[in-house]
């Protein structure tokens, strides 16, 4: 699955939200017996492998009813070979849904007491259970809601449908019905759902027919390959559906492939375009894996409201409807990143669905390769996207930013029970693993990784393994062992810093010397990561040399850089293959200051502005000095991701980093550059927009702000056209800054935009006034509404936590890290990340920076990954705090 869209939090201002049914989630303790821990909460560990040591071949025959508001009715057969060990123990199934009502095992009704469910599991006591075949059928409820449920219910406000669909990942099956939920049980699925009359129905497998007599119609589908439990889904509603004939496989015979949506939101949809990118996808990983498509059918679902960017189940991958379908002309940039997210679901199909990892201990696994597939697939289908500029800027920042941390944890990441594999999701997994994947592919070659993936892919087809298998057919392919590599880069936690010192006399170098050291010495201990990188010498004419260099040892001096013509400046990871945060010489530094417009390549461009900008976050580059060279390349920038990263540091560099006066006396000229940029039609529409968002971000006196107000009467600024997202942006805007007009404008856009999405920025735009009476309730209506969808809440916490109103939401600081056990147990996965982010993110003091420390030191008992999680959050305050308070030497790094 993706995480949502970067763009998204970075451009879209706000959220709202509500927090809702923990109760229905959690596992009834009022009910439970004294247990073995084997039947405690969640899945333990040790549950997990001695299910897999004694369960073999699983089938699912499910029937679910979904035709009630709040629960599903359902019964599931479940068949599965059992071998008993020495020690005969129970059979354990794991289910926390609302009830069970009937058991039968083998033929025999079993009476259900609170010994045999105990809201977690039931158990099916041995003598019941036979050596071989055995089936179990139970009859039980599930809830449906608008969050904290495995059917998740929308409702359309244009025209009042509801939708359901399912997401089970990563422990949720278990709340959905009674399964042996842990991935390396695969298992095939055989659905039949009964719904209202006249919807259409979506699962894994094929439909086979529909029974559509009645006031309750029943839908079969086909029995499915072998399937992980976190993989199993279905959708049903009104969808509108839309099929097109396309070749799953190269060579292969043309088959419907269809994409459902909203009935009203599926005239907007790309769908000739949406249908034909997935269909491309399959054909060239099915050729690059050397195995074809492996499942029998493939549609695709854009799902309202949907909490991730993409989910990956085998044959009916769900897209997050908001990235999909746009409500006003989308930039090139978010063009690339819905490809990225396709691409990245379809990578998935193999890497995670066909082949799948044995535990969420290796969660690396299939992310990692998704992201990572995804961008060489980019760059062998559309060579002109420098892909690997679009992988860097989406990977590589966000990877640094928190491997740096001292909350960070290694790629593999250790589980004791699946109820907290919430917490191995981060950018550890998404970004940091598809970094190592491209260092790893550098390291030994595109022809011996290649053959080592297909490799492994054949062996455990329709199987699970773990990344030391992986590593293995590589290594074999390679000819060479990886174990050393693996135990550096899997299993050590943190990243190292590289640094670069040019020593140069008479024109030439007598010096280039790399150093590396750990970001977090005393996380991650001593010793040299083994690291391949391209050292880039360059010069002001456009020549340059470029060295690989293998570091093996702490220090390095490039032997074959000696002698040299001293260099412009150098780079020690071009083409960005090493995963390492590269801080230059300081004599790089001074010609890229002066001269980094000049780079022509956009990917070297892009990262010697990430290197310079981690020079600011180590506080050994005064954000000033930042900011001055951006506002002057900023103009002649014509990339536009580079534009989006550099506007979104200025930004930063502004209103975070730089000191009070420091930010007056620079923000009106940056305001008016980029109002002008805004204004300028001979650029492209994507720059453009960038810069007008950030205009709108950035307002915050009186005349800027009755400028915003003015936008809002016409129906465009400067000639790109105003619609929905930037009104509401807009309208937030006003909001947070408490214009004078900003109520009735709220007003107003929300009698404009009846739509759910208007319903949605509505409740974004009125979280972010500025007073505490709004901050104390909406902060109660967070745990208290059940009616509102999870991501109206996360989107909602963005604009109460607003920079500009820290003063008031400061209060709010302790009180959210109070509430993370709560959110692991009720929130998706990616919640508590946007939560801390936002909650410590609004805060940019000394003052909350010891509200944290003091609060992390009187928790004691806090689990190590919520500890982690708020060690990550607490990072970027650290920093903000130690760059205001830095006295920068003037030109010097
Ligand atoms: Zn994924």
């Amino acid at each position: 699955m993706t995480r949502y869209a970067l763009a998204r939090v970075v451009l879209a201002s706000i959220a709202c939200g509500s927090a809702l049914e923990a109760q229905s989630s959690r596992p009834r303790r009022s009910q439970a017996r004294t247990v073995a821990p084997v039947t405690g909460p969640g899945v333990s560990s040790a549950l997990a492998a001695h299910r897999r040591a004694t369960v073999r071949d699983v089938r699912y025959a499910l029937q679910l009813d979904v035709t009630r508001r709040d629960a599903a009715v359902g019964s599931v057969t479940v068949a599965f070979q059992y071998r008993p060990l020495a020690d005969r123990r129970d059979v354990v199934l794991d289910f926390r849904g609302l009830g069970v009502d009937s058991l039968r095992v083998n033929g025999n009704a079993v009476i259900v007491n609170g010994a045999v469910w105990n809201g977690a599991h039931v158990s099916i006591a041995a003598p019941f259970i036979r050596p071989g075949l055995n089936t179990v059928t139970i009859g039980f409820r599930a809830p449906i809601a608008a969050a904290g449920a495995s059917i998740i219910r929308t409702r359309d406000a244009t025209d009042g449908q509801d939708y359901l669909y399912t997401l089970l990942v990563p422990s949720d099956a278990n709340l959905l019905f009674p399964c042996f939920d842990q991935p390396d049980l695969k298992a095939r699925v055989t659905l039949q759902l009964i719904t209202q009359p006249s919807w259409r129905a979506l699962g894994n497998g094929a439909r086979v027919s529909v029974d559509s007599v009645g006031p309750r119609w029943t839908h079969r589908f086909a029995e499915t390959r072998a399937l992980s439990t976190y993989l199993i889904a279905f959708a049903a509603g009104p969808w509108t559906v839309a099929s097109r004939n396309v070749a799953l496989r190269e060579g292969g015979p043309e088959v419907p492939m269809s994409m459902w949506a909203r009935a009203s939101r599926a005239k907007d949809a790309d769908t000739d375009s949406l249908i034909a990118m997935n269909a491309r996808a399959l054909r060239w990983l099915g050729t690059w894996f050397g195995t074809p498509y492996a499942f029998d059918k493939y549609d695709f679902l854009l799902a309202p409201a949907f909490p991730f960017g993409g989910m990956e189940h085998p044959g009916a991958v769900f897209y997050n409807e908001e990235s999909f379908i746009y409500r006003e002309r989308p930039t090139a940039t978010q063009l690339l990143g819905r490809q990225a997210t396709t691409f990245h679901e379809v990578a998935h199909q193999w890497f995670g669905d066909y082949f799948t990892m044995r535990w969420f201990d290796d969660l690396w696994l299939k992310e990692g390769f998704a992201t990572y597939m995804a961008a060489k697939m980019q760059a062998s289908l559309e060579p002109r996207a420098n892909a690997w500029k679009t992988f860097y800027l989406r990977n590589k920042p966000v990877a640094y930013s928190t491997d740096a941390t001292a909350g960070t944890t290694p790629v593999w990441q250790a589980l004791g029970n699946l109820d907290q594999a919430k917490s191995n999701y981060g950018p550890i997994v998404y970004n940091k693993a598809p970094g190592i994947l491209r260092q790893l592919d550098y390291l030994v070659g595109e022809r011996a990784f290649q053959q080592g993936v297909q490799q492994f892919l054949q062996r455990y087809a329709y199987g699970n393994a773990t990344w030391r298998e992986l590593l293995s057919e590589i290594g074999s392919a390679a000819g060479t062992d990886l174990t050393p590599w693996g135990a550096q880069w899997i299993l050590r936690p943190g990243m190292p810093i590289v640094e670069q010192q040019l020593t140069i006399r008479d024109g030439r170098i007598t010096r280039l010397r790399l150093s590396q050291r750990p970001a977090q010495p005393r996380l991650s201990g001593p010793g040299a990561w083994p690291i391949k990188l391209q050292v880039l010498l360059a010069y002001a004419d456009g020549s340059f040399m470029r060295i690989p260099v293998e570091m093996r040892t702490t220090v390095l001096d490039v032997p074959s850089a000696r002698g040299m013509r001293a260099p412009d400046f150098v780079f020690a990871n071009d083409g960005d293959f090493g995963y390492a945060l590269v801080l230059p010489d300081s004599t790089s530094v001074a010609w890229l200051e002066q001269h980094i417009g000049s780079v022509k390549d956009d990917l070297l461009r892009a990262m010697l502005w990430g290197a310079l900008w981690d020079l600011v976050r180590e506080s050994r580059l005064a954000p000033e000095r930042f900011i001055t060279v951006a506002l002057r390349e900023i103009p002649r920038e014509t990339d536009e991701q580079v534009v989006g990263a550099l506007v979104g540091r200025l930004s930063t560099a502004l209103t975070r980093y730089a000191a009070t006066r420091v930010r007056d006396s620079l923000l009106p000229d940056a305001q008016a550059l980029l109002l002008r940029a805004a204004a300028d039609t001979t650029r492209a529409y994507g720059p453009r927009k960038t810069f007008l968002d950030a205009t709108i971000n950035l307002a915050r006196g009186p005349v800027a702000l009755a400028q915003l107000d003015r936008w809002l009467e016409a129906d465009s600024i400067f000639g790109l056209p105003l619609r929905a997202p930037t009104r509401w942006a807009i309208v937030t805007r006003l909001m947070s800054r408490s214009a004078p007009t900003a109520d009735a404008r709220l007003a107003a856009e929300t009698q404009r935009d009846s739509t759910t999405e208007g319903k949605r920025q509505a409740f974004v735009a009125g979280a972010a006034r500025p007073d505490s009476a709004t901050k104390r309730l909406l902060f109660a209506r967070w745990f208290q509404d059940a009616t509102l969808n999870e991501e109206w809440v996360t989107s909602s916490t963005r604009s109460f936590h607003d920079p500009d109103h820290s003063e008031l939401s400061r209060k709010y600081l302790v009180p959210s890290l109070d509430t993370l056990r709560w959110i692991q147990q009720n929130r998706r996965i990616f919640f508590l990340g946007s939560w801390l982010t936002a909650a410590v993110g609004g805060q940019q003091s000394a003052e909350a920076l010891r509200e944290i420390d003091g609060w992390l030191a009187n928790q004691p008992a806090l689990p190590l990954d919520l500890r982690q999680k708020v060690l990550q959050a607490r990072d970027e305050l650290e920093r903000t705090v130690r760059i205001r308070a830095s006295t920068f030497k003037p030109a010097r790094q």
